[in-house]
């Protein structure tokens, strides 16, 4: 790869820079930016939205680069072009799978955009739990990776409970409050360098608590699980706002954490050493990050498990949940995690699913779209689309793909079919006599949408732009 100037990140900077950091999931990010404040970092986690991010992100990333590369270069970008700071006051924070997709090039490809943009004195950090690259000013000491982990989990807590009672709030904004005061709450708590694990377990009962006092509806909503890459799963930027979308179609979203991510990577290290015999080192010294991993998140399920709240599947569960369908060798982009989340939604009864991926992204079209045939197989319920994200893809075809999902989940709902095998009971059904008001909004589409196979329904190209890779 060409080489681009590097302006690394100083000890002096920490006092007078600003760290631009793009957003992938609003709340954790939020959290994740106070904990580095209480490092004596200045932050800044962008919410530029507008469509000149993907302007820039057209201009100065190659169209054949990840769609999230564009995103998120071009966000930073648009960033430095728009703020009131002083540009020799900024520094870029990109954050990396550390893995062996492309995503571990972002970097590389933010310094090209920035020279080319005559941003090269703008420093950059590059920030990864599993491999990080050295920077002199941006270094933190071990407790602040626990805070950072206890963040990812804060996070994930909040998001649960925030999908759970977002669609059945009796008081508007009830909910915003309370993943307000849950998030003040985390980052009071992660102020104080050492945590124990008393000190955990009381914020997640008090966060459960503070969203056990949003008054709920008991009506029955649409469960739809999003699975898929984890930029466009997470960032609204990436995914269209498909959150807000699917909450105005009256649904109810159900979209696993980010802490399996971590677990998922953990786990990794230690399976290549079981299939290759190489990284031992790396292995070992994995396997207790791994348990712990796996013991923050039993005690969060167990807490939720408690409350009444709906809680996610244990991680024994996921790496279970994978088997029969991929091997957990196949570990490039989500690799084997994206199928055996789709498993597991399945397993809780959450069977409409919208996989998410960046159009072209191989790894997540293998791991995803690839296995939805034998998915479908062996759950017959299973309702699945997948939707390709792209600078080129329009947002309504987008949401037109989701709205025959849809139209398809409310019919499974409606006749009390999803016991029963689906495509077998799509043949009995009367498509004409379709008529859900949600799905008369849909027009004739939602009535092909009805007369679709299992096949037909996750594969479906509509109009010119049939980005499924
Ligand atoms: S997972 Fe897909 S989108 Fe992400 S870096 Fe890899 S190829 Fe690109």
């Amino acid at each position: 790869m060409e080489q681009v100037k590097k302006v690394p990140f100083t000890k002096e900077m920490k006092k007078t820079h600003t760290i631009l950091i793009p957003t992938m999931l609003p709340i954790h990010f939020k959290i994740l930016g106070r904990v580095l404040e209480t490092y004596g970092f200045h932050v800044k986690v962008l919410d530029n939205f507008g469509p000149g991010v993907i302007r820039q992100g057209l201009k100065n990333v190659h169209n054949d680069t990840c769609y999230p590369a564009q995103l998120v270069i071009g966000q930073m970008i648009d960033a430095l072009e728009t703020t009131d700071l002083p540009l020799d006051k900024v520094a870029l924070l990109i954050t990396q799978t550390g893995g062996g997709c492309r995503a571990s090039n972002y970097i590389h490809l933010l310094r090209k955009a920035l020279v080319q943009c005559g941003y090269e004195n703008v420093p950059t950090i590059s920030a990864s739990f599993i491999k990080n690259e050295q920077s002199g000013g941006f270094s933190l000491p071990p407790q602040a990776l626990l805070q950072m982990l206890y963040s990812c989990l804060a996070g994930d807590l909040i998001m649960t409970l925030q999908n759970q009672c977002l669609p059945y709030e009796l008081h508007s904004g009830d909910t915003n409050q309370a993943v307000e005061d849950s998030v003040t709450l985390a980052t009071t708590v992660f102020q104080k360098k050492l945590l124990s694990r008393k000190k955990i377990l009381e914020l997640m009962k008090n966060i459960i608590d503070r969203f056990q006092q949003v008054e709920r509806s008991h009506e029955e909503k649409i469960k739809v699980g999003i699975v898929g890459e984890i930029y466009v799963k997470y960032s609204p930027l990436g995914n269209n706002n498909l959150e807000e979308f699917l909450l105005s179609e009256g649904c109810e979203v159900v979209c696993p954490g980010l802490f399996d991510f971590l677990l998922y990577c953990s786990h990794n290290a230690e399976y290549d050493y079981q299939l290759y015999g190489k990284g031992k080192a790396k292995a070992l010294l994995m396997h207790p990050v791994n348990i712990f991993l796996r013991n923050c998140k039993s005690a969060m399920v167990e807490l939720l498990e408690q409350s009444g709240f709906d809680a996610p599947c244990r991680f024994e569960n996921t790496i279970h949940a994978a088997e029969g369908y991929i091997d957990k060798g196949v570990k490039m982009g989500e690799g084997w995690l994206l199928t055996a989340e789709m498993v597991e939604l399945i397993q809780k009864g959450v069977n409409n699913i919208v996989c998410t991926q960046p159009f072209g992204c191989l790894p997540n079209h293998i791991c995803g779209k690839g296995v939805m045939r034998v998915i479908k197989e062996k759950n017959p319920q299973a309702n699945i689309v997948a939707v390709d994200y792209d600078s080129s893809a329009s947002k309504v075809n987008q949401q037109n793909r989701i709205k025959l999902m849809l139209a398809n989940a409310r019919l499974m709902q409606e006749k009390e079919v999803s016991q029963e095998p689906f495509c077998k009971n799509q043949e009995k059904q009367n498509v004409s006599s379709v008529s859900h008001p949600s799905v008369s909004q849909t027009g004739h589409h939602a009535g092909f949408a009805a007369s679709m196979t299992c096949e037909e329904s996750s594969s479906l190209r509509i109009g010119p732009v049939a980005n499924n890779g």
